[in-house]
């Protein structure tokens, strides 16, 4: 049981987004609680067990879905949030995202960013992935994008020494991946922020234009307690901050709309000879082309046989390959289209079903986004030299030449169509923008007539980031600080040498 809190600042969420903010308040010497619904899960206790690991640090163990169940969303719920669950893969925000997101009323002036980035990226050791941790498809994608034109690009990554044992979903066991648990929050709590987990904020509470108190509920007794600050910070991410302004009836008629994802699927293809692409990192290869991205995810054998399609005899046969295939998956940034409510499971059947609904269609462009997508991944596995390829469809269809990739337009009619279709990067929510009538936060990240309530995540964005979010999150957060705190970031973060002890600490304890 915890006793009620007060404090300067309260921010909710230790993801991508409260971290960051968490961080530099902290640093800054404001007293600072960071509240987070789940645990702190460290290498150390981290297995390759993965249903085991997926129960302990994905929020709803992994089944989140849009209210039609066809498409699954997957999220953290850990200390560090989904960023634990990352392939820590570091983009940043395309040019003519950030031109949109201004297009759309949402301001993030390039000069600030660039300096954002500049520090998020030097805590995250943002780098290229070394070829050594290459896994064996790596090459095969690459040959066949060679053999198509495509200049075949490398991602940059947030690790330190990684050995590239393949299990980065469901955490690194050996501490190599520098996700918001291994950086961000353990720098907070050394800088004197008090770190809440296992705690949920289930009501703000407002009272004139103001909030007031944060209910909150300990996880581990179901008891409640209050935290009260003079400004609060919601990072729960795109399903659980609109979520909770909804709850809390804060802004019910913007909060929760122009929900985006970065949707995909995963396409397989079958070699002739051995890969084992098992073995090495998951995702070495990307190709980022208009209206879609090609990205290598190369699962190990729980997930693989998740998002392998074919029922029965067929998903046996075709799990018989995995030490010959690779894998890819077509991701669309979709338009904004989705939504987050309370529906009527929530208000009818709410001890059982405590949570928002997520409303989410493909619309035709992203369709035909998606049959541009998938043609030209099994044309790349086609040219790498691949046996057969095999689309994440619920028709079953095998690509062996050219002349099968006709089939896929047919094959995509609607998003039932996908097999394994979902997201880990839902994004919108809680739109920033200058127009308090359409947008639920403005852009000094304050919820609009509320005056000491602000929103730094992923539900920020008006429209889909269109890259592996992350790192846009994290410099945004960056940049939002100065509205939040009222005080520019420290240039230079020097706590670096802090992660080699953790990685060393990690990795003997791993050897043993
Ligand atoms: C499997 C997977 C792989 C991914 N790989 C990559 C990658 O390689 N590169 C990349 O750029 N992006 C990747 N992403 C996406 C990226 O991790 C997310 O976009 C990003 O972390 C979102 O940041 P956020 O701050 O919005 O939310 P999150 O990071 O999800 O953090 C939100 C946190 O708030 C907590 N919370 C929510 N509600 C409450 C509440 N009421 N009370 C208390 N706590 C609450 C949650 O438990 C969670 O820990 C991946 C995501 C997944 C799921
Ligand atoms: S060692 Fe590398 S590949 Fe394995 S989980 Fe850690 S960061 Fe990911």
């Amino acid at each position: 049981m915890r006793a009620d809190l007060r404090t300067r600042f309260l921010v909710i969420g230790s993801g991508a987004g409260g971290s960051v903010v968490a961080y530099h308040l902290a640093r800054h010497g404001e007293p600072t609680v960071l509240l987070e619904r789940g645990k702190w899960v460290r290498p150390e206790d981290m297995t390759h067990d993965e249903p085991e690991m997926i129960a302990r640090i994905y929020k709803d163990g992994g089944a989140q879905t849009n209210s039609e169940a066809d498409m699954f969303v997957l999220q953290g719920q850990c200390v560090g949030g989904s960023t634990v669950l990352t392939n820590a893969v570091c983009f940043r925000m395309p040019e003519p995202v950030r031109r949109a997101f201004e297009y759309e009323g949402f301001e993030l002036p390039r000069d600030d960013l660039d300096r954002s980035y500049r520090r998020v990226e030097s805590v995250l050791n943002v780098h290229p992935l070394e070829e050594s941790v290459d896994n064996a498809g790596a090459a095969r994608l690459r040959r066949g994008m060679r053999a198509l034109g495509i200049e075949p690009g490398r991602f940059d990554k947030a690790m330190l020494h990684c050995i590239g044992c393949g299990y980065c979903n469901v955490g690194c066991r050996y501490g190599r991946k520098l996700d918001a648990s291994m950086t961000w929050v353990p720098m907070a709590q050394n800088r004197g922020c008090e770190i809440l987990t296992e705690a949920e904020a289930i009501r703000i509470e407002t009272s004139r234009g103001a909030v007031t108190a944060v209910l909150c509920r300990d996880l581990r007794d179901g008891s409640r307690f209050r935290i009260r600050a003079d400004r609060y910070v919601l990072a729960g991410g795109a399903i659980n901050s609109p979520e909770l302004l909804l709850r809390s009836g804060i802004r019910k008629d913007c909060a929760g709309t122009r929900t985006s994802f970065n949707a995909g699927a995963i396409m397989f293809a079958e070699f002739d000879e051995q890969l084992n692409a098992f073995d090495g990192d998951q995702m070495c290869v990307h190709h980022l082309a208009d209206g879609f991205a090609i990205e290598q995810i190369h699962n190990p054998p729980v997930s693989f046989a998740l998002t392998m399609p074919g029922w029965f005899d067929a998903h046996h046969h075709a799990m018989e390959g995995y030490t010959r295939m690779t894998a890819a998956g077509v991701l669309v940034p979709t338009e904004p289209v989705g939504r987050v409510y309370l529906g009527l499971g929530h208000r009818l059947v709410r001890p059982l079903f405590d949570h928002a609904d997520i409303r989410f269609r493909l619309t035709s462009r992203d369709l035909a986004n998606f049959r541009n997508g998938f043609k030209t991944l099994a044309r790349i596995f086609l040219a790498a030299g691949a046996r057969r390829v095999l689309p994440p469809f619920a028709r079953s269809l095998e690509i062996r030449t050219e002349a099968d990739l006709a089939a896929i337009d047919a094959a995509i009619v609607d998003q039932k169509s996908l097999v394994g279709f979902g997201s880990s990067h839902p994004q919108g929510g809680c739109p920033a923008g200058g127009n308090p009538r359409r947008d639920v936060v403005g852009n000094d990240f304050r919820v609009h007539g509320i005056a000491n309530l602000f929103v730094v995540d992923a539900s920020v964005f008006p429209r889909s980031v269109e890259v592996n979010p992350m790192l846009p999150i994290m410099a945004v957060a960056d940049h939002a600080v100065r509205s939040i705190g009222g005080f520019e970031p420290e240039d230079e973060i020097r706590e670096g040498p802090a992660w080699e002890a953790r990685v060393r600490a990690a990795a003997a304890v791993a050897a043993n």
